[in-house]
């Protein structure tokens, strides 16, 4: 298994600054909202430390001094208030259009990757990262603005009411800095090996829970139970790792924000003895360092935060750089998609052709060696071998969803794995015996193969492939999918053979297509199929060797090369490899009429 890439930090901060730039306004109407709000806040200490320095001289002032304090606080809570109102806005508009580009991407993902990779490192990404990336958009990044506004000003005003009391502050830099630094280098790097192992232990799950009677028959429970085990121990290990950054980092830190209210107290009243501050300073600053304290902590406690954000919003941009296919402009005068309706695509057809094409899964050893193949538009090509041949590998190389490890697999002269993917599907579309009813109204169903299909075209579709009368005993409106009505197989397989009605390729692949058909219901779906494959280019790939008589050609294929192309008869007659697999397949029912 390949996990997915991660984006590297620079990209991260990038795409940060991005989002910054892009809400600018709102973020400085935030900023200045809570920088009045601080500023606000700011007045009671100095208030104070006044009255302290008057202590008790002025009784008159002092009633004055305490209204205004009063009113001081009043005006911080409510600009408080609406100060973070907009930033809690502004982090949930920012999580909705990072998590819209994140579905956006995985579903521009390619076949390809998505099986390479493993559906736990998606399912962690699209899970625990999101929710991760959540509280960090919508709790951290706002509050940890706030809080380094907070701290700036409140250090503005020390400086303004005595510029030698910031000295004590400063004592925490040092302490600060460093820890900071030593805790930032390390925590990266800890937080992704964490998320990597979460994406673990949801692969392990997920494999074991899919393959339950494989384990069970095989008698390998303990051995998963054993693989699980590794994979909790290794987060485990990960957990700790960055729980021990933390234990040494935060009651350093700790220690580093108390010190300047122990430092402002002490060196403040020295300075008060030989004359060189007021009392009023003294008081006013010590009231402000000891202010500062709670924003320094958020501040530092949400660094963490950050940095785990920053690691699963690394993960998320990680799937946006797989999703991309390369955009090829296609040369002036190229058939676009052609109207619904199968039968129309055929005049628009264009042929396949495979050049000298090998593949391979892992590096080194091909499965797929030199093949030469031309299919014409409008043809039926069946593809017969031996299991393991190559033949569902060659199918997924003629609908682009593997790339020619050498050589060229081209529609039309453009490479299939250089179409934009809606391009592609308008063009070569492999059918598997996969048919999986989404949840959501038929009619939803339907629009994936066309979203900008009409109810006419939906009707035309559906009694294309003989499911109008249950389709419109249920309606278009009706909810599918679990909880809601559940379509019976065969009605799945039409719906699917709808959507291929309504996406109108000119070729199909198909690829066991109709191995699980019902046998009571197998007549009624190999009609519809036969209304879909009307006028199109056909490949079939005949796994047990399905009658190939009808198609126009045969390709033979054994251990990943092409050892045999002709029309049945013609192979027959040769004598061959076809004909000695056509002798000992002779006399079993025939599953799919190519030609029909
Ligand atoms: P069958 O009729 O049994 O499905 P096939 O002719 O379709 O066989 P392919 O599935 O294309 O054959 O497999 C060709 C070779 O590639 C086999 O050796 C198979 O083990 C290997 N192979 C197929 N899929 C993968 C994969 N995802 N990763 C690695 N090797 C693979």
């Amino acid at each position: 298994m390949n996990a997915l890439p991660v984006a590297s930090t620079r990209a991260v901060r990038a795409r940060s600054k991005e989002l910054i730039r892009d809400n600018r306004r709102e973020l400085a109407r935030n900023l200045l909202l809570h920088g009045l709000a601080t500023v606000a806040g700011l007045v009671a200490p100095w208030m104070l430390g006044r009255l302290i320095q008057d202590a008790g001289r002025h009784l008159d002032t002092a009633a004055v001094t305490g209204l205004v304090i009063c009113v001081a606080v009043i005006a911080q809570a409510v600009l408080e208030r609406y100060a973070t109102f907009g930033s809690v806005r502004l982090g949930e508009q920012v999580l909705a259009g990072l998590r819209e580009q994140f579905v956006d991407s995985l579903l521009k993902l390619p076949l390809a990757t998505v099986e390479r990779a493993g559906s736990g490192d998606l399912v962690t990404r699209s899970t625990r990262d999101i929710d991760v990336l959540a509280r960090t958009v919508q709790l951290a990044a706002p509050d940890a603005l706030m809080a380094l506004c907070t701290i700036l000003l409140t250090i503005g005003a020390i400086v303004l009411v005595s510029p030698v009391l910031v000295l004590p502050c400063l004592i925490a830099v040092p302490v600060l800095w460093a820890s900071t630094r030593w805790y930032l280098g390390r925590a990266r790097p800890g937080y992704l090996r964490a998320n990597a192992s979460y994406s673990r232990i949801t692969e392990t799950l997920a494999e074991t829970v899919e393959g339950a009677r494989t384990v069970d028959a095989l008698r390998v429970a303990d051995k998963r139970m054993e693989r699980l085990n590794q994979d909790i121990a290794e987060s485990f290990a990960a957990e700790r790792y960055t729980l021990w950054l933390r234990s040494v980092y935060l009651p350093i830190a700790d220690t580093g924000y108390v010190l300047p209210v122990v430092a402002s107290l002490a060196i403040g009243g020295l300075l008060y003895i030989h004359g060189v501050v007021t009392l009023a300073a003294v008081t006013a600053v010590t009231l402000y360092v000891q202010q500062l304290i709670g924003p320094v902590d958020r501040l530092l406690f949400w660094m963490d935060e950050l940095q785990v954000g920053g690691a699963s919003l690394a993960r998320l941009m990680g799937v946006g750089e797989q999703a991309e296919r390369p955009q090829t402009v296609l040369p002036a005068g190229r058939p676009q998609a052609v109207a619904a309706g199968g039968g129309a695509a055929a005049a628009n057809g264009e042929p396949i052709e495979l050049r000298g094409v090998s593949y391979a899964y892992r590096a080194g050893r091909d499965v797929l060696h030199d093949l030469d193949l031309v299919i014409e538009p409008g043809e039926r090509l069946a593809i017969v071998g031996s299991s393991g041949a190559g033949k569902s590998t060659l199918g997924r190389l003629l609908t682009g969803i593997h790339q020619p490890r050498t050589g060229s697999a081209t529609v039309g002269g453009v490479p299939l794995t250089a179409l934009p993917l809606a391009e592609l599907r308008r063009r070569v579309v492999l059918v598997t015996q996969e048919h999986h009813v989404f949840s959501g109204t038929l009619r939803d169903n339907l629009l994936i193969a066309k979203p900008t299909a009409d109810d006419r075209e939906l009707e035309r579709a559906l009694r294309a492939v003989d499911a109008w009368d249950w389709a419109a005993e249920l309606g278009l409106d009706a909810p599918l999918g679990s909880g809601a009505t559940r379509p019976s197989p065969a009605q799945a397989q039409q719906l699917a053979l709808a959507r291929l009605v309504l996406a109108d390729p000119h070729t199909l692949v198909l690829d066991e297509a109709t191995a699980m058909l019902d046998p009571r219901t197998a007549r009624q779906l190999e009609r519809s199929l036969a209304a879909v494959l009307a006028g199109r280019t056909v490949v079939a790939i005949a796994h047990r060797l399905h009658t190939a008589r009808d198609a126009d050609r045969v390709v033979v294929m054994e251990e990943g090369r092409i050892v045999e192309v002709g029309p049945h008869d013609e192979l027959v007659a040769r004598g061959g490899r076809y004909a000695a697999l056509w002798a000992s397949w002779h006399g079993r029912p025939e599953e799919v009429h190519v030609g029909e």
